[in-house]
């Protein structure tokens, strides 16, 4: 799982980032608002946390370019007591959650926790994850359209699961291969290149109403 913090008042920030990565998060921390969204633009992120009052650009606006790119990443506001209109305002934006400032450190993971669970298409049950009516079955390692259901291997699974969670967004490949192998791993992109071209022959044998689209020198997404 991976995080963007952005966050000017430093020391809360740290402690953010800090507190996070002892829960095994991933964190990215942006202190200012113009590079908190170029980061939050990427759409790799399992969760924004994210301030309203920044310099730069304030997290309201922030929010609203994300939802205008059509990017859902769950986005947890913080606020100040002062800042109730914002808070509003920010749900009425798209905020997923807010937290008024100051909060204690185990609130703060429960809505981490329950956003990043939220998160994405559709969950049928734990098992089952459904997009434009393909469903991803975790239980049988299978992806079923209609009547017709192909095996997966562990890591054609895998990497369906993370484009299935992040539909339409375009997910790099180095993103794909630290989710799955992990940072330290030595995979290369053609690894990725093969997993991907298996993938699209199976959702094309069961004649699968979506695709995986590469995007050039970056990545793919499933459209
Ligand atoms: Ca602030």
């Amino acid at each position: 799982m991976r995080i963007l913090v952005v966050e000017d008042e430093v020391q809360l920030a740290d402690a953010l980032a800090e507190i996070l990565k002892r829960n095994k998060y991933n964190v990215d921390t942006d202190y200012e608002g113009i590079g908190g969204l170029d980061d939050a633009l990427t759409g790799v992120y399992d969760c924004i946390i994210l301030d309203i009052m920044l310099p730069g650009m304030n997290g309201i606006e922030i929010l609203r370019n994300l939802r205008k790119e059509k990017i859902n990443t769950p986005v947890l506001l913080l606020t100040a007591r002062s800042e109730v209109e914002d808070k509003i305002n920010g749900l009425d934006c798209g905020a997923d959650d807010y937290l008024t400032k100051p909060f204690v450190t185990g609130e703060l993971l429960a809505r981490v926790r329950a956003l990043t669970r939220r998160k994405g298409s559709e969950m049928i049950d734990e098992n089952k994850l459904e997009f434009k009516g393909l469903e991803l079955n975790k239980s049988t390692c299978t992806v079923l359209y209609e009547s017709n259901d192909v095996k997966l291997s562990l890591k054609e699974y895998q990497i369906m699961e993370l484009l299935i969670t992040n539909p339409r967004q375009i997910l790099p490949k180095e993103r794909i291969i630290e989710k799955i192998w992990g940072y330290e791993s030595d995979v290369e992109y053609n690894n990725i290149e093969v997993y991907i071209s298996f993938l699209r022959k199976k959702l094309s044998v069961i004649s699968a109403p979506v695709q995986i689209k590469t995007a050039r020198g970056i990545g793919y997404s499933l459209e």
